[in-house]
C-alpha cells in the first residue's frame, strides 16, 4: 500500500482546504412574480416555471399577488 512520506502539516491541510467552501447557488428574478428564485427551478412563491403553473397555490396567496 502506497503510504505518505510525510504528514501533512495543518498549514498544507488548510491550504488545500481553501478552495472547498460552497459557493453561492445560482439564482435570478422569477419572470412571473419577480420573486428571488433558483435557476432551472420552480418558483417558490408563485409555482411558475417557463412561463406556466406548474405547482397549484392556495387561494390566499393567489389573492396576495
Ligand atoms: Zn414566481
Amino acid at each position: 500500500m502506497a503510504v505518505p512520506k510525510r504528514k501533512t502539516t495543518p498549514s498544507r491541510r488548510g491550504m488545500r482546504r481553501a478552495h472547498d467552501s460552497i459557493g453561492a447557488m445560482a439564482h435570478n428574478e422569477c419572470s412571473n412574480c419577480g420573486e428571488l428564485k433558483q435557476a432551472h427551478h420552480v418558483c417558490g412563491a408563485c409555482g411558475y416555471y417557463d412561463g406556466r403553473e406548474v405547482v397549484a397555490q392556495s387561494k390566499s396567496e393567489e389573492a396576495a399577488n
